[in-house]
């Protein structure tokens, strides 16, 4: 068995007419018609607009996905932590946008080096320290750093907490050479996994009359904002309407998963977007009545989220439960006829995000076969 590198055993699978089924498991595998489908549904909602996508790569961590986006319409993509957006630039992504504050010097002076080798490289700062280790880091390096205000929603994970302090943090910004103040972001995520669309809809526009006010505040201070970045997935339609940001920060949207598929669209249409990745798992053992053991317990799964939804290999009603660190559970519907050894299933990740960060590779398949593998670069690069 070849298991070069860090593509793992399936290589050997690639091209080959029915493969899918044959992976070695456990193994996270990518609808290819599916994620074109969702990448493609997502750039016709924003041709002809004058907003944009920047999709954020902490959901997919690849340089092969990023650069997909951006081949249909993407400005760039969002990195959450340092170490990713170094991942994705050794990898040749040339436009990056840093979503969470970065303030470690370390890490700022490393960040602040790739400058020249990229397009654009913007940070998203809500402090002085990391205002003023930014400054320090572009003016060694002889460059200039493009800077969006962070500005505090919902539960304030991060963010200036204030429109006052927004505008102070501007002036702070502005009075330093090295850096060129873009704009602002922010980032509501208590609103995107709302279900209740009326409630999702009540609490999106709340959100955004104060970050509206926010915006007009830091225009007034220092003119017209180049980018107001923001929203996800779960709030993209809200956003829209609400002609707030003039970028959205888009990431679930290419694969879904469990928790946003329970996320019910508005007027009970149903979601441009389909589930495209799947975590297929092998059952490894089945002596036991009405269940069989898989091999894909807690190190295969993100564990935060409901449990893994199984599409295929088992019947409808099948219930997926979490055995262990190697093993997982499937319990099948009453009357329903054992499952063996050997067979397949595939189920919807609950949470993707935190499930890709455990694999190295996705499998790229048109329907029954291997197209291609596909490294997921950022893995594991949660510094
Ligand atoms: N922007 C920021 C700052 C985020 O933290 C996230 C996800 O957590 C996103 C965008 C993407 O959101 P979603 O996966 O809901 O589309
Ligand atoms: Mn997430």
């Amino acid at each position: 068995m070849s298991t070069d590198g860090k593509l793992g055993p399936n290589q050997r699978l690639i091209g080959v007419p029915g493969s899918r089924a044959a992976l070695a498991t456990p193994a996270l595998v990518l609808d290819l018609d599916i994620f074109e489908q969702n990448l493609e549904r997502m750039a016709e909602i924003f041709d002809g607009r004058p907003e944009g996508i920047r999709p954020h790569a902490k959901t997919h961590k690849c340089a092969t996905i990023a650069r997909k986006q951006m081949e249909r319409g993407a400005y760039g993509v969002c990195c959450a932590k340092p170490g990713e957006a170094i991942a994705l630039a050794e990898a040749g992504v040339r436009s990056l946008l840093l979503t969470s504050p970065v303030v470690d010097p370390y890490k700022v002076e490393t960040l602040v080096g790739l400058r020249g080798g990229l397009d654009e490289l913007i940070f998203a700062v809500d402090s002085e320290r990391a205002v003023d280790l930014l400054a320090r880091a572009a003016g060694t390096a002889g460059v200039v750093i493009s800077v969006l205000i962070d500005v505090g929603v919902g539960n304030n994970r991060t963010g200036a907490r204030s429109t006052e302090a927004a505008v102070a943090l501007g002036r702070h910004i502005t009075a330093h050479a090295s850096l060129e103040l873009l704009g602002m972001q922010c980032y509501a995520g208590h609103v995107q996994h709302i279900e209740d669309p009326v409630a999702r809809d009540a609490e999106g526009r709340r959100v955004l009359e104060g970050i509206a006010a926010t915006k007009a505040a830091l225009t007034e201070a220092f003119g017209p904002l180049k980018i107001v970045s923001g929203g996800g997935t779960g709030s993209y339609d809200i956003d829209l309407e609400a002609k707030v940001f003039n970028e959205f920060q888009v990431g679930s949207y290419v694969f879904m998963d469990v928790e946003y598929n329970a996320v019910r669209p508005r007027g009970n249409a149903a979601w441009p977007f389909e589930t495209s990745l799947f975590v297929q798992t092998t059952v490894v053992s089945a002596n036991v009545e009405g269940r069989a053991t898989t091999d894909a317990g807690y190190k295969s799964f993100a564990m935060d989220g409901p449990q893994p939804i199984v599409v295929s290999g088992a019947p409808e009603g099948t219930v997926y439960k979490f055995l262990g660190d190697e093993h997982g559970w499937v319990h099948l519907p009453e009357g329903a006829a054992d499952l063996a050894a050997g067979d397949v299933l595939s189920c919807v990740t609950p949470h993707c995000d935190p499930t890709v960060n455990l694999y190295d590779v996705y499998h790229v398949v048109r329907g029954d076969m291997l197209v291609d593998i596909w490294p997921i670069e950022a893995r594991g690069r949660n510094w």
